[in-house]
């Protein structure tokens, strides 16, 4: 009764950061579940905080995790929905 929650990279779609680095800058919270999902069929999968992005990158080892994805979870009561 565990909740299934992974640490997925913040993607964009291409054209949408200006800043020239592609490499996700921080990690959000996103329902297990949902990654399956996204793999399967493409869809948009959306973080704990609300941030919706696609599943399309690795998560980099280093990286930041979102303070408020981080700040939800460690909220969720324990084997809960
Ligand atoms: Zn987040």
């Amino acid at each position: 009764m565990t909740t299934q929650t992974q640490v997925l990279p913040d993607t964009r779609p291409d054209g949408t950061d200006t800043t020239g680095d592609d490499t996700p800058k921080m990690f959000h919270y996103v329902r297990k579940d949902k990654i399956t999902e996204s793999a399967v069929t493409g869809t948009l999968v959306v973080a704990l905080c609300g941030e919706v992005f696609p599943v399309t990158r690795s998560p980099k080892p280093g990286s930041p995790v979102c303070p408020e994805c981080k700040r939800i979870f460690n909220n969720l009561p324990p084997g809960g929905d």
